[in-house]
C-alpha cells in the first residue's frame, strides 16, 4: 500500500499548491513524443475508433437546425434524466430520482471530480486499486485528499483484494473509489470480492464511488453495479458514461447517481463550475439510451474479436497476459525484454512506430507492463502485432 503524495516538481510562484501537488499525465508526456512520428500505428488513447452512431449523430443534428442551442437546466434535460432513470433501473433494479438523485455532466471526467470535491475534507484517505485510471489519484489530490493506492497484480487477475483493502482502511478513510471494469487492466471485479468491499465500506461507514464507464464492455462475464449491492445505494455514487460504449468521447456528456444529499453538494460545484453539460450531447445521450443498443452491442462484439486477436498474438510474441474481461485493453507483461516500462514503449514508437503506454503511467505498481488499446481496427491490430514481434526479438 502507498500514499501518494503531492508531486514537488515544477514549483512556480504563481501557480497554486493544489496545481502543483500533480504531476502530468503520463500519457499525455508520451503523446506529445507520438505527434513528431509518422506512419505511428497507436495502441495508445483509450478511445473507440468508431465514429458515433449514425442515428444518434443525426439526432443531435436535427436538434441543432431547430436551434435547440440554449443552456439546460443545471441537472440536466429532464427528458435525459427521465430515460436515465428508467435505464438504471432496467439494468440493475436500481430506482433513482430524476429530479433529486441524478446529475448529468461532462463526461464520468467532470463526475468524479465533483464527486471528490463534494465529499473529501484537507486530509482524507480515499482508497484504490492500482494500477489505475491517471485522473483517479489526481482528482483526490486536486481535493486535498489523499490517494492510498492498494496495488493488484497479475496472478490476482488485477483484482482488488478486499483483505487488503480492509487493512489499509484508517480513521482518515472517507471512501473507496471502485473503477471496475479497469482501465488500464481490463479485469472486472466479480460480484463476491464487490460483496466483501461492500460489507467492509459498511463497517467503516465509508463512501463508495464507483466509475463504471465500461459497464457494457465485458466479455463473457457479467458486470455487478456497486449500488445494486445490498444496503449500497445509499452510500455509493454511482459514475456512468457515454464516451465509451456509444464511441462518444468527444461529445463530453455523463452522469452521476447517487443519495440525494450527495447529488446535491455536486450540484451545487457543477452549477457554478459547468452550469449545463453541452446541450446536444445531452440530446445525443437520449438517443443513445432509447435507439443505441443494437449499435453499442455490435461494437461490443467487435472489441471482443478484437480482444481475442491481440491477446493471443502478444502470448504468441512470448508474453504474459491478463486475460482482460472488460474494457478495451490489453496488459502484457514486457518483461521478458529487460526494459523498463517507459523505455519499452519510447524504443517501440522510435523503432517500429507503434504507440503503446507505459505501465507506471497507472502507478508504480504498472512497472513491467504497457497498455495497448484494442479498439483499432483489425488490420492495424495485426501489423502492430508483427512490429512487436520484430522490436522483442531484437531485444531479447
Ligand atoms: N474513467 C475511466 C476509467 C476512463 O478510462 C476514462 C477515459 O479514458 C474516463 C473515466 C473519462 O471518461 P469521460 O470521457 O466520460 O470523461
Amino acid at each position: 500500500m502507498t500514499t501518494i503524495k503531492p508531486a514537488t516538481s515544477e514549483r512556480n510562484t504563481f501557480v497554486s499548491q493544489r496545481a502543483n501537488s500533480i504531476a502530468p499525465s503520463g500519457i499525455r508526456k508520451f503523446f506529445d513524443l507520438l505527434a513528431s512520428i509518422d506512419d505511428v500505428i497507436s495502441l495508445g488513447v483509450g478511445e473507440p475508433d468508431y465514429t458515433t452512431p449514425w442515428n444518434i449523430r443525426e439526432a443531435a443534428i436535427y436538434s441543432l437546425e431547430r436551434g435547440r442551442t440554449m443552456y439546460t437546466s443545471n441537472i440536466g434535460m429532464p427528458e435525459l434524466r427521465k430515460e436515465l432513470s428508467l435505464h438504471l433501473e432496467q439494468c440493475y433494479g436500481l430506482h433513482y430520482n430524476p429530479d433529486s438523485e441524478l446529475l448529468i455532466t461532462v463526461g464520468v471526467s467532470e463526475a468524479l471530480d465533483l464527486a471528490m470535491r463534494a465529499i473529501i475534507n484537507q486530509g482524507d484517505q480515499v482508497l484504490m486499486g492500482a494500477p489505475c485510471y491517471v485522473a483517479y489519484p489526481a482528482s483526490v489530490l486536486l481535493s486535498s485528499g489523499e490517494p492510498v493506492m492498494i496495488p493488484t497484480n497479475e496472478a490476482n487477475c488485477f483484482e482488488l483484494d478486499p483483505m487488503h483493502l480492509e487493512s489499509a482502511i484508517t480513521p482518515s478513510c472517507k471512501a473507496i473509489l471502485s473503477g471496475y471494469p479497469a482501465n488500464p487492466t481490463g479485469a472486472v471485479l466479480p460480484r463476491k470480492k464487490m460483496l466483501q468491499i461492500a460489507d467492509a465500506a459498511r463497517r467503516h461507514n465509508l463512501i463508495v464511488m464507483s466509475d463504471e464507464i465500461y459497464s457494457n464492455l465485458v466479455y463473457g462475464v457479467e458486470h455487478t453495479c456497486f449500488a445494486s449491492l445490498p444496503g449500497m445505494q445509499e452510500r455509493t455514487i454511482l459514475m456512468g458514461g457515454f464516451s465509451k460504449a456509444y464511441a462518444m468521447t468527444g461529445w463530453r456528456i455523463g452522469y452521476a447517481a447517487g443519495p440525494r444529499e450527495i447529488i446535491s453538494a455536486m450540484t451545487k460545484i457543477h452549477q457554478y463550475t459547468i452550469m449545463c453539460a453541452p446541450t446536444m450531447a445531452q440530446v445525443a445521450a437520449i438517443e443513445a439510451l432509447r435507439n443505441g443498443n443494437n449499435s453499442m452491442k455490435e461494437m461490443v462484439a467487435d472489441y471482443n474479436r478484437r480482444r481475442q486477436l491481440i491477446v493471443s498474438g502478444l502470448r504468441n510474441i512470448g508474453f504474459s497476459c491478463f486475460e482482460p474481461k472488460g474494457a478495451f485493453y490489453a496488459f502484457p507483461n514486457i518483461s521478458i525484454t529487460g526494459l523498463s516500462s517507459e523505455i519499452f514503449a519510447e524504443k517501440l514508437l522510435q523503432e517500429e512506430r507503434v504507440a503503446v503506454v507505459p505501465g507506471t503511467a497507472f502507478g508504480q505498481c504498472g512497472e513491467g507492463y504497457v497498455r495497448c488499446c484494442y479498439a483499432t481496427s483489425v488490420p492495424e491490430l495485426e501489423e502492430a502485432l508483427v512490429r512487436i514481434k520484430r522490436f522483442v526479438s531484437n531485444h531479447r
